[in-house]
């Protein structure tokens, strides 16, 4: 008997009439023979409740506490679902990660997994049990527990499989799949029946947060088969497999884009050696991620240094720049938190030349200015101002043609090479 992993999203157990509708699947799957690990998120808004509510009782609230806050979401998913499973005559049990020993380091909020010991989920699943497992939670070497960041109940579910080599993780959720691009703002998105590790990573890295980032990095590393469907329907979804030569027939394969980042620019620093160590080394030191990072240097021997940081570490960031500004006489240091990122992805890439020039003209024509640029192997990023975020995407969409299909015809790559 194979070994499947399902993980439920929070929009799947927002109540206790979803939760029932998930164990029916459940159920099914059992019926079927598989063996059953059903992993589950926080009914939707709980975790950011929760969030507010560590917030509210002290304005910094402690990393630990908040994870053993936030970390019960799941607790209270995993034994409805457990519940409503033993409800309809099936042995389940109910395990937390802790429970499963889903070992991770002390990164409070965002750990990372080290090990699954997982005696226990082997010995419910050998018993005949559907083992529940609340998503999102592991421990650290110290038996504090720990969360994976946001969206980190995929990453359970992920680890799971590898660590039980299932046959299949399946990610239910409230869309079809992975699209083209995230289909709440593009009318015209279509879904993705096969996608690469590689190009689902970017697409998750760049903010389509149907998957999160770790849990694709941790299938691509393990080999997991990921398939991303709607807990709504019956419908097939999307695939996310090993890449093939299928696949680099596609130019541009989806089209992702964030909000959440700020820029910093400092004005007329020095053009000399040492001088990005000494700004970005202090960021560095206080955990905080730069994305992009631009460099004009003008004939004046004076830089402008432009990059964009998380919008939650602006004024960490500031502070630490400003200081370090003041230290190289820099003429000043502004920041801008209206800007979105929007980016372009495919494998088809490496082997296609003029893509950016499309994506360019493509936002251009609707005269949208870009701010800075950055490229991949299999992307190409452009920073925006945020109000032209929507028109962007669906423009880009167009132009790159991701609403149809893609060609059936062998040789050159059709969608996505646009009219010339
Ligand atoms: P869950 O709660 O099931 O984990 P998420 O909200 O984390 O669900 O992810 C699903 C959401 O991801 C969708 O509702 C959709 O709005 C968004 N999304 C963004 N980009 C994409 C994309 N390319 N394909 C599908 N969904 C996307
Ligand atoms: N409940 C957590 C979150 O909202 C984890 C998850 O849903 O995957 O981020
Ligand atoms: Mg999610």
């Amino acid at each position: 008997m194979g070994i499947i992993v399902q993980k439920f999203g929070g929009t799947s157990v927002a109540d206790l009439e979803r939760i029932r509708r998930v164990a029916k699947r459940v159920a099914l799957t059992r019926d079927q023979g598989h063996r059953v690990v059903v992993v589950v998120s926080a009914m939707a808004g709980e975790t950011d409740r929760l969030l507010a509510l560590a917030r509210e009782a002290c304005p910094e609230p402690s990393r630990r506490e908040t994870d053993v806050l936030v970390s019960t979401g799941e607790q209270v998913t995993s034994a409805l679902l457990a519940l409503c499973l033993q409800g309809m005559g099936y042995p389940a049990v109910s395990l937390l990660g802790h429970q499963v020993q889903i070992y991770t380091d002390n990164r409070y909020s965002s750990a990372h997994i080290q090990a699954v010991a997982g005696d226990r989920l082997r010995k419910e699943l050998d018993q005949g049990k559907i083992v529940v497992v609340a998503g999102f939670q592991g421990m650290d070497r110290e038996g504090n527990i720990t969360t994976l960041g946001r969206g980190g109940s995929d990453l359970t579910a992920v680890a799971l499989a590898a660590y039980l080599e299932a046959d299949l993780c399946e990610i239910y959720t409230d869309v079809e799949g992975v699209y083209t691009t995230d289909p709440g703002i593009c009318p015209d998105a279509r879904k993705i029946d096969r996608i690469s590790y590689e190009e689902m990573l970017e697409m998750a890295s760049q903010g389509a947060k149907v998957l999160q980032t770790r849990s694709v990095e941790f299938a691509m590393k393990y080999n997991v088969p990921i398939h991303v469907r709607s807990s709504f329907s019956d419908e097939e979804g999307t695939m996310v497999v090993p890449e093939d030569q299928e696949m680099e027939r596609v130019v541009v394969s989806g089209i992702a884009f964030r909000t959440d980042e700020g820029k910093i620019t400092i004005k007329k620093v020095p053009d000399r050696p040492g001088v990005a160590a000494r700004i970005f080394g202090p960021l560095a030191d206080e955990g905080i991620n730069v994305d992009i990072i631009v460099q004009n240097v003008s004939e004046d021997g004076l830089a402008d240094m432009t990059f964009t940081v998380p919008k939650g570490e602006m004024k960490r960031a500031m502070e630490r720049v400003e200081q370090v500004a003041k230290e190289l006489g820099a003429r000043e240091v502004t920041w801008d938190d209206q800007i979105a990122k929007v980016s372009i992805i495919g494998v088809g890439m490496r082997t296609h030349a003029g893509v950016a020039s499309r994506m360019f003209s493509a936002l251009a024509s609707e005269g949208i200015n870009i701010q800075m640029i950055s490229t991949s192997e299999i992307k190409i990023s452009c920073v925006i101002e945020s109000k032209y975020l929507e028109l962007a995407v669906r423009v880009l969409h167009k132009a790159f043609r991701l609403g149809e299909p893609p060609s059936q015809e062998g040789g050159e790559a059709s969608r996505g090479e646009g009219d010339e």
